[in-house]
């Protein structure tokens, strides 16, 4: 009799499952485990957002194992301890999970690894977190790739793991105590926002075969669209792995209008992981330091983080990262980039005002993503300054991002709406909005000759 636990992390679905299958296929018992870590959950890595998604993925998840007569075990605590108890209390065997690449995760590895040395319990690593995994493809002389392009070649034409079925029955021993999943509520403390994406795996397939049945058609051409949801808005799913990156991969290579746009976006999140698992430091240090002074102003931070830059579609973003726990990529980028360019405050402080915030907050995206923007990353073109009005005006042409989120401003016509310090005084001071926090050009200006442009 082979007792086999699985160990789920952010890999929360049992479809394209590498660990889930193997412990099906090789043993006769099966223990799903999840543990709350004390490690994770006492960070500033777990905001409301995340971790009320994070248990609603659990229940769906929980669900699922049900279904196919097993369940999921969940204890709270040191991860490692708990797992050794769980461990001595079926006898288990082998211990499978998803491996992942930040320096938390290769912690926890190792010294799983070196439990299981201790138990004699063999423990199995297997890929899932990934559509190409970190170190599976390398630049000549070099260990990770410091350029998206040369890696999307290679990425793109690299075999793909086979993928594998959801099991059909997980024979779970009835005589181990599951556990209750707590409330959000119970584990950390703040506010949840209010319209924020849902997750879980069924919600997480609802979408994808939404996505995949036709808007994915229109991606190439709608994705910098700030007005219309012309994006998948799968992220959150993916971050958690309610979703096989895989299964997205091999779904949109069914589909060649839109297809290649949307894989880019998907090798980009693995470009980003394979950066992290390379720079274990990518969430605090500069990749590539400009010898940057940023400026320490905290009314100029509230003002962004607030929404009340007087930058409309900069605000439009911040407001709808409040009200979602999501914000549009192009969205992403414009906030980003204003924060650091515009009032040269360093890309750490916005960063993690987006980990307060993100439902789909990942140390990978956003922190690669963040030092793209602020250009201290991987950039070919670190100072270019993106004008928030051109900007604006190109993707949201009428207005309908702003009017969502900005709704103080939506009676201004498809002008002003962009810019309403443009218009006449007293129209402006009747909208009950502030008047922009720097000017575009002498900001641009300040921070050119920052980085030595000018
Ligand atoms: P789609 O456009 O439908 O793309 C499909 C999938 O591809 C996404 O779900 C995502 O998994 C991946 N993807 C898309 N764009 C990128 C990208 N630029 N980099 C990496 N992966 C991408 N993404 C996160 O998942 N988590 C983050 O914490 C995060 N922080 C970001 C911070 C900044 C400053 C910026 C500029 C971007 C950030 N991104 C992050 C990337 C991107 O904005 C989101 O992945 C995207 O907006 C999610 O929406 P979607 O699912 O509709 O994406």
């Amino acid at each position: 009799m082979r007792t086999a636990i699985v160990l789920f992390t952010r890999d929360l679905r049992v479809h394209d499952h590498p660990a889930l299958h193997a412990a099906c296929r090789d043993a006769d018992r099966v223990v799903p485990l999840f543990v709350l870590d004390g490690a994770i959950l006492d960070s500033r890595y777990a905001a409301p957002n995340r971790v009320a998604a994070l248990l609603e993925a659990l229940r769906d998840l929980r669900s699922s194992l049900i279904a196919r007569g097993g369940g999921l075990v969940v204890r709270s605590g040191d991860l490692v301890e708990q797992v050794r108890m769980v461990a001595t209390e079926v006898a288990a065997d082998d211990l499978h999970l998803t491996a992942d690449f930040s320096r938390h995760a290769r912690r926890r590895e190792r010294a799983l690894e070196a439990l299981g040395a201790e138990l004699g319990v063999r423990v199995t690593a297997h890929p899932g977190v990934a559509v190409v995994e970190p170190g599976a493809i390398e630049p000549s002389g070099g260990d990770h790739f410091r350029v998206f392009s040369p890696y999307w070649r290679r990425w793109s034409v690299h075999p793909r793991r086979a993928l594998v079925p959801a099991p059909e029955r997980v024979p779970t021993p009835t005589s181990i105590p599951t556990g209750t999943i707590p409330s959000w509520t119970d584990l950390v403390d703040g506010q949840e926002a209010p319209d924020r994406l849902r997750t879980g795996g069924s919600v997480a397939r609802e979408r994808a075969a939404w996505w995949f049945e036709d808007p994915v058609q229109g991606y190439e051409e709608g994705r910098d669209e700030l007005g219309h949801d012309r994006t998948s808005k799968l992220s959150p799913h993916l971050h958690l792995g309610c979703l096989s990156p895989n299964e997205v991969a091999a779904r949109s290579d069914e589909h060649r209008s839109g297809r290649e746009a949307f894989l880019r976006q998907l090798c980009w999140r693995d470009f980003n992981l394979q950066l992290l698992a390379a720079n274990p430091d990518l969430p605090d240090e500069d990749l590539r330091s400009q010898g940057d002074r940023w400026r320490d102003d905290e009314d100029d931070l509230d003002a962004w983080r607030e929404g009340r830059t007087g930058y409309p579609v900069v605000d439009a973003g911040m407001r709808q990262l409040q009200r979602e726990g999501w914000m549009h990529n192009r969205a992403r980028m414009l906030t980003a980039s204003f924060l650091t360019k515009h009032l040269h405050i360093d890309w750490r402080a916005g960063a993690w005002h987006f980990m307060d915030h993100l439902v789909d907050g990942d140390l990978a995206n956003n922190f690669a993503q963040w030092q793209w923007v602020a250009g201290t990353g991987t950039d070919s073109r670190p100072n270019r300054v993106l004008n928030p009005v051109t900007q604006s005006r190109r993707h949201d042409p009428t207005g309908r991002y702003i009017r969502r989120y900005v709704p103080e401003l939506a009676g201004l016509d498809d002008r002003l709406v962009h810019a309403p310090w443009e218009g006449d005084d007293q129209l402006f001071s009747s909208a009950d909005y502030p008047p922009p926090v720097v000017d575009h050009a002498e900001a641009r200006d300040r921070f050119l000759a920052a980085r030595g442009r000018s």
